[in-house]
């Protein structure tokens, strides 16, 4: 397997900006691809602002910020992507979209490059087989913020060789992280246990246990989780989170995973949390105030 030099980031949503921010900052030239010149616009002033406060708080300097910035190239077509080594997408957690994704990827890339999905949630065994390189794909599962976690998980599909495994190990420890393997099962190691947690205190909202400040206090003081179940699904986004239970209760069929009617609810009024200023808060004003 080649060295990976220039890795292609599908998606400049909350993770593809953060991947692309800490490909460059490892000294990966990074092809950015999304659907329109002003995602793109948007995404690199994203990565602009977190680079600048990386310099604040002295984790980079000026210097290392400029070069990171002039490794980042944007582009709106997947033409852009043909001569990575390394193609991670990241664009959203709909199956039918990353399949159409790795239709037109896979008839511009070149031959031997490594195709990876960040994907929180769908098989890598069954995305996989909808390219020309099973052998050669592999979920690298980031977590967010990207910049911040340490870990990323690892998923081989039923296909992936061992050097690609290996390829793929070697450039998340260039980017100074910790790697988590695991099998190729709904939603991998940590949404397998975080989601159904952010699940239960939906349910404690719906079913009139506490209110939303009431759940949140009690996970932050009393498990001493940094951010409550709420807040985090707010984060996160409610969409994703949706998507991700309905991967796990139809994955496993179990009914302890069927989503929480009020997350549907919330995912239906189009309220997905942080990324639409509204969610189990609204962020439209100085402090974020609960909607329930
Ligand atoms: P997001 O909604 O912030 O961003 C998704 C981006 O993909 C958007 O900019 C959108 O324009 C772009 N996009 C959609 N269709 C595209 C296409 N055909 N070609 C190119 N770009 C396209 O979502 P996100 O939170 O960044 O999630 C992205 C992926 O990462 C999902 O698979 C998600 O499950 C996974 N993930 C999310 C988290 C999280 O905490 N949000 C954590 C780990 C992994």
């Amino acid at each position: 397997m080649a060295m990976i030099k220039k890795v292609g980031v599908i998606g400049s949503g909350q993770m593809g900006n953060g991947i692309a921010h800490v490909a460059a900052l490892a000294g990966f030239d990074v092809a950015l691809n999304d659907l329109s010149a002003d995602r793109l616009k948007s995404a690199l002033a994203t990565i602009n602002g977190n680079l600048s406060r990386q310099v604040a708080k002295k984790v980079i300097t000026e210097e290392v910020r400029n070069q990171a910035l002039g490794r980042i190239v944007p582009t709106d077509s997947i033409d852009g992507l043909a001569d990575c080594d390394l193609v991670i997408e990241s664009a959203v957690e709909k199956e039918e979209v990353k399949r159409k994704i790795f239709h037109d990827l896979c008839v511009v890339l070149k031959a031997d490059a490594v195709i990876a999905s960040n994907t929180s949630s769908i098989s890598i065994t069954r995305l996989a087989a909808t390219t020309d390189r099973p052998e050669r794909f592999i979920g690298i599962h980031f977590m967010n913020p990207v910049p911040l976690m340490e870990l990323v998980e690892l998923i081989r599909g039923i296909a992936t060789d061992d050097s690609t495994f290996e390829a793929a190990k070697e450039f998340v420890g260039r980017l100074g992280k910790q790697v988590a393997v695991s099998e190729d099962f709904p939603a991998f190691i940590v949404n397998r246990i975080l989601l159904p947690m952010i699940n239960e205190a939906i349910y404690t909202l719906y079913e009139g246990v506490g209110n939303v400040e009431a759940i949140d206090a009690a996970m932050k003081l009393g498990a001493h989780h940094p951010m409550g179940p709420l807040e985090l699904a707010d984060f996160i986004g409610l969409d994703t989170c949706l998507s991700i239970m309905q991967v796990l209760h139809e994955g496993l069929a179990d009914s302890k995973y069927r989503p929480c009617p009020l997350l549907v609810k919330y995912v239906e009024a189009g309220w997905l949390g942080r990324k639409t200023q509204r969610g189990f808060y609204d962020y439209r004003g100085p402090k974020p105030i609960p909607t329930r």
